[in-house]
């Protein structure tokens, strides 16, 4: 890769940690205070993906200084015992974000378990009173990688108002909320799905592209206006040399000669997803507070969250 090239590259590591740092100033102030927030995570089954993702949620939390408390839970648990779970942390006073580790096993019905999760607690974003209220540009707590995907936009950017942005892929955590945003940010949005026509002429009209599909590589030049930036939300695994790889829906090698900024797979938008759920848990553990204390916000020891 030449120096034009690497300039190009979005590094959602070095962005994550910015983020990671910001939210540990928070707590800091907050924890001087005597409040510490706290995350609880909610862990059905034995998916070893999902246990990595817990793993990692926790460390960064710890990095943060947010408390967390990890609940494991047997596979064959009933929906019934999962509910119980998280009505006795919706009355904790001491936990202020509620995550439900996705996907459950086959047996548990996953909208009634999001719904069930107070929506003041629910730093998934996904119960529907935040998903309405996104909808409505209300300020709610928004699901994180769509939130991070953000952040990475205006950091390089700046003002999105009057672009152009595509959305490939139209599903609740990813695609609807992220064209939301884009919506919320002034942005002219136009979401493509797996029924949509002729989508690489309509996609070589965006000046940012999001692609959040689950299949490798489809995004190759011909999807691409050049100059414009591209976010790669997919994350695929594909077997290469009997090894196992992390790729994503876009086709790095083609797309970056014509991007003018791209996110790398692995390493751009997975470590913003964990960072904007910190972010979110500060947020909830703030807003909880001043509801408490019915103090005013800007008396908050909360930075840029309240
Ligand atoms: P879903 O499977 O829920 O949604 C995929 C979407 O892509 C659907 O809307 C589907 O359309 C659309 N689609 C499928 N084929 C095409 C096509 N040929 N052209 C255009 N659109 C198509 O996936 P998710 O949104 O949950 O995740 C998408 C990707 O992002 C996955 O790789 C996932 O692993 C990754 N991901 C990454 C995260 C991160 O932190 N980096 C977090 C969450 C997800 P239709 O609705 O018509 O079926």
């Amino acid at each position: 890769m030449n120096s034009l090239d690497s300039d190009k590259l979005i590094d959602g590591k070095a962005a994550a940690a910015k983020v990671i740092t910001e939210v540990a100033a928070e707590v800091t102030a907050l924890k001087a205070e005597g409040f510490e927030p706290a995350l609880a995570v909610v862990l059905v089954g034995n998916d070893p993906a999902s246990h990595v993702y817990v793993r990692n949620k926790v460390l960064r939390a710890e990095q943060a200084g947010i408390h967390s408390l990890v609940f494991r839970m047997a596979a064959d648990s009933p929906v019934e015992a999962v509910l119980e779970v998280i009505a006795g942390l919706n009355a904790d006073p001491k936990v202020h974000g509620i995550l439900v580790q996705l996907p459950l096993p086959a047996h548990i019905d996953e909208q009634l378990v999001l719904q069930a999760i107070d929506p003041a607690k629910d730093v998934d974003g996904f119960h529907s009173d935040n998903v309405g209220g996104l909808s409505q540009g209300r300020p709610v707590l928004t699901p994180c990688t769509p939130a991070g995907c953000m952040r990475l936009l205006r950091d390089r950017l700046g003002e999105l108002s009057g672009k152009h942005a595509v959305v490939v892929g139209r599903s609740n955590i990813v695609g609807k909320p992220m064209a939301a945003l884009l919506l919320a940010a002034d942005c002219t949005v136009t979401v493509l799905h797996s029924r949509s026509r002729e989508p690489q002429a309509l996609s070589r009209q965006a000046d940012i592209l999001i692609a959040a599909v689950g299949r490798p590589a489809l995004i190759d030049a011909s999807w691409i206006k050049p100059g414009a930036m591209v976010i790669d939300v997919g994350i695929n695994r594909i077997e290469e040399h009997g090894r196992t790889r992390l790729v994503g829906d876009v086709d790095f090698a083609s797309v970056l000669p014509l991007a003018s900024a791209i996110t790398p797979v692995p390493g751009g938008v997975g470590p913003m997803t964990i960072a904007m759920l910190m972010q979110n848990t500060v947020t909830a553990a703030c807003q909880q507070r001043n509801q408490a204390a019915s103090e005013p916000a800007k008396e908050s020891a909360c930075l840029s969250t309240c």
